[in-house]
């Protein structure tokens, strides 16, 4: 068996990568949006897909394979619901953008109609293979699959992107025994701060700027970021006091439609029915009037309803980063405190801006536990930089581990 790496290893971004045996199967088929969108490289004939979530770094350039072929796709349910709001979502931008897009509305609903939904730890037949999803702990529907060789009983595992630890909606991922393991390595050179101590000065620095009468700006990716601070908020009483605007909306729906794949559904629940629902123009300017919380999209300010309010804060409020800011973003250029975008003009954010690492990746110590858990003969890092992929790669081989660090155009083969 061979695997060809087409994207997404030594970066983040545009993941895919090809297993070649009697069968094609794909793993993940994404886009990397920095300045201008990156594919992955030529792609070949697939046989099946499997997709680890929604996330545009996995999905968004799917579509593209049904413009001639038409596989299934292995998936969870909300994982595909979840998919078709950011790829509609992705279709009206670069219509608006007047951007030509890698695949038609055909290819996209094609694609749609040949995906396979998968149960968590439920076996899905395909040709010589088995395939199981299940949980990863990342966000909701998210997957880590394992692909068995029926003929040999050779075991692929691909995490996507996981956490062991526990969120405050998700669960700690499931581990796979495997001969062989893809894992992500986002966070392969660095630990995360603890989870409660995040939890709690996060909590504490929202109460001091609403109380205070300032607004507390929260910009969130749609999809998992803003159910899990929303599920934080509901948890520390705070829901009442938060504005839910942008994509988050809809994702949030989405999630709730599957309380399932989320350890606590009903907080998120109780939680959406305590928020303000952002739906028109006038609630828009209630919700910067002050001692209010407002959580909304996106999460790196490169668009959504966060660059209005983000003009019209008074001096007490302050802007509470969740999230990794990718260089060339509006949010990378807040952290850095340079003048954001907008519409081509310049702004200068007067307010204070804070950080807080509510990453739903695999810390360093969450990476070496959890390839102890799958224990595998070989490791296959991707989803890192190559800085943060050559640091998990060292620790990993003290463990006694063989790792390989592919890059983008390498092939690697396996007995499988
Ligand atoms: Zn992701
Ligand atoms: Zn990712």
């Amino acid at each position: 068996m061979r695997i060809r790496f087409l994207g997404g290893a030594g970066e983040v971004g545009r993941s895919a990568f090809v297993v070649e045996d009697k069968k094609n199967i794909l793993l993940d088929c994404g886009v990397k949006v920095e300045s201008a969108t990156e594919y992955p490289l030529e792609i070949g004939r697939v046989d099946a897909c499997v997709l680890s979530h929604a996330h545009l770094d996995h999905s968004g350039f799917l579509p593209s394979i049904y413009r001639d072929a038409s596989p299934p796709t292995f998936a969870t349910q909300p994982t595909m619901e979840l998919v078709e709001l950011l790829i509609e979502d992705a279709l009206k931008i670069a219509k608006r953008k007047h951007d030509k897009p890698a695949y038609s509305r055909a290819d996209f609903r094609e694609m749609m109609s040949k995906y396979v939904p998968c149960e968590y730890g439920y076996e899905n037949e395909f040709d010589d293979y088995v395939i199981t999803m299940r949980d990863a702990g990342h966000i909701c529907g998210s997957a880590v699959s394992s692909i068995e060789n029926i003929r040999s009983g050779r075991i692929l595992g691909y995490t996507g992107d996981f956490k062991l630890e526990e969120q405050t909606l998700q669960k700690g991922a499931d581990p796979v025994k495997c001969d062989i393991l893809i894992m992500e390595s986002t966070y392969g050179g660095g630990e995360h701060t603890g989870r409660d101590k995040l939890v709690s000065s996060f909590i504490e620095d929202i109460k001091d700027v609403i109380d205070n009468g300032g607004t507390a700006l929260v910009p969130v990716f749609a999809v998992g970021r803003s159910q899990e601070i929303l599920a934080i908020l509901e948890e520390h009483g705070l829901a009442e006091r938060t504005y839910l605007d942008g994509m988050a909306r809809a994702a949030t729906e989405i999630a709730l439609a599957h309380k399932r794949f989320l350890k606590n559904g009903k907080l998120l629940a109780e939680g959406v029915n305590k928020v303000s629902v952002v739906d028109m123009q006038h609630v828009r300017r209630n919700a910067v009037k002050g001692g209010k919380i407002i959580l909304t999209t996106s999460g790196m300010l490169t668009g959504g309803p966060v660059l209005n309010y983000i003009t019209q804060l008074s001096r007490n409020s302050k802007v509470f980063l969740t999230g990794f800011q990718v260089e060339g973003t509006n949010g990378h250029r807040l952290l850095e405190g340079k003048p954001l975008l907008i519409d081509g003009k310049k702004f200068t954010v007067r307010n204070e801006v804070g950080f807080y690492d509510f990453s739903a990746h695999a810390g360093r110590k969450d990476l070496h536990d959890y390839a102890k858990l799958c224990s595998p003969e070989e490791i296959v890092l991707v989803h890192g930089s190559v800085e943060n992929m050559a640091a998990a790669a060292e620790s990993l081989r003290l463990e006694g581990f063989r790792v390989h660090t592919p890059k983008v155009g390498d092939t690697i083969d396996f007995e499988f």
